[in-house]
């Protein structure tokens, strides 16, 4: 890992609330105002250096350059899909990991699915991400980086986010509340909670503290499976938190907060596509407020998973809807730039890891 420039002893600014800022900034002697001023600089307008604050004194941005740090994320790499426009970006962080967003384009405006944690440590047999390990959690400055990059450099106004990059965002929790809160200001980025939806793999303690929350975004919940042998085999996670303590988590949670849960299902030809797991799925969900959201599984290099045909995905569907239980396939897209995630920061990695091996 490389050492960033003596950022260590400085506060990290981004990921500070007005509040927090304004406290931050009494000690040091600034007013109120100056606070508002670099929140609105930092959050709304999306500024990555200080140098950028034209409405702040050179002393002053000085001051603030040898107390405070910005973390951000850089672009290492931008792939636009020419099927649908979808852009993925490679992004650079501060210490040299690397991470990847996606942002996609729908009739309701642009989504961007963000990263939380540099790698992930679940281990999910099918995903890229899982393979090589977690790196590290990301700041909450480092989530909101992507945003503000990807809105700047598009010029593009984003109203939607997935926290379903990179890692499992309920395995950085506190980052990932923090980043919430600060991304739903109406005075910085202002995407609504209600425009933000959260997947975890199932950390069914998390899934608890976040019922006391009662959360106004949408919660994901990757099921993929609906009997413990199969996620059991394909989610290590499952060994800690069977399919039944996760689905009670679940109804607790839409029974608390009134909202409807959404099931990933990614489906693996020959594995979780039969139509004995739609029967058994659909008997698991009965009566619970929720919708199954179906992804043609991704092939991933280092693993045997192909995608179900679309003959078999129609027939999961029909069973599914036979049975009362609301049920869409995700559409892919950017099918020619690998937008799913985890395959480009491997390849980065290997690129590198060569490089090491060479000299
Ligand atoms: N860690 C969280 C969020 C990031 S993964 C989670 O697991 O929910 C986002 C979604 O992509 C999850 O539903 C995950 O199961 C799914 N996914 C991962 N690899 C995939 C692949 N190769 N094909 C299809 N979906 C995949
Ligand atoms: Fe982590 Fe989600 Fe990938 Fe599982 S699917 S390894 S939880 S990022």
């Amino acid at each position: 890992m490389h050492g960033i420039n003596g950022a260590e002893t400085k506060n990290d600014i981004k990921s500070m609330t007005k509040s927090e800022l304004t406290a931050s900034f009494a000690e040091l002697g600034l007013p109120k105002f100056r606070a508002n001023q670099v929140y609105d600089w930092l959050h709304a307008k999306g500024a990555d250096s200080f140098d950028e604050m034209s409405n702040i004194s050179k002393d002053m941005r000085a001051a603030l350059l040898q107390n405070y740090y910005i973390y951000n994320v850089t672009v290492e790499k931008k792939l636009i899909s020419a099927y649908d426009g979808t852009i993925k970006y490679l992004f650079r962080l501060d210490d040299g990991e690397y991470i990847e967003s996606v942002v996609m384009s729908y009739h309701h405006g642009y989504t961007i699915c963000i990263s939380t944690q540099a790698g992930c440590r679940m281990g999910c047999r099918f995903c890229a991400t899982g393979m090589g390990g977690l790196a590290r959690n990301l700041r909450p400055a480092e989530m909101l980086s992507q945003i503000t990059v990807a809105q700047r450099d598009n010029n593009i106004r984003i109203s939607n986010i997935v926290l379903m990059g990179m890692g499992e965002p309920l395995d950085n929790f506190d980052n990932v509340m923090r980043f919430l809160e600060l991304v739903s200001d109406t005075e910085g980025v202002g995407i609504g909670m209600r425009h933000i939806s959260l997947s975890t793999c199932g950390l069914v303690d998390r899934i608890y503290q976040l019922i006391e929350m009662k959360p106004q975004f949408t919660l994901s919940v990757s099921l993929h499976a609906p009997n413990d042998a199969l996620r059991g085999e394909m989610m290590p996670i499952n060994n800690k938190w069977n399919v039944e303590q996760l689905l009670t988590a679940c109804r607790r949670y839409a029974e608390a907060t009134h909202r409807r849960i959404s099931f990933e299902y990614s489906l693996i030809k020959g594995k979780n596509d039969t139509e004995q797991c739609a029967l058994e799925l659909a008997g698991k969900l009965k009566g619970m407020l929720c919708h199954v959201n179906l992804i043609p599984v991704n092939t991933v290099k280092g693993n045997s998973y192909e995608r179900s045909s679309p003959k078999q995905i129609q027939k999961f569907i029909n069973i599914l809807e036979s049975r009362g239980i609301t049920a869409t396939v995700r559409r892919t897209l950017g099918a020619d730039i690998n937008a799913s995630c985890g395959q480009l920061r491997r390849k980065k990695k290997e690129e590198s890891d060569g490089d090491l091996q060479q000299n």
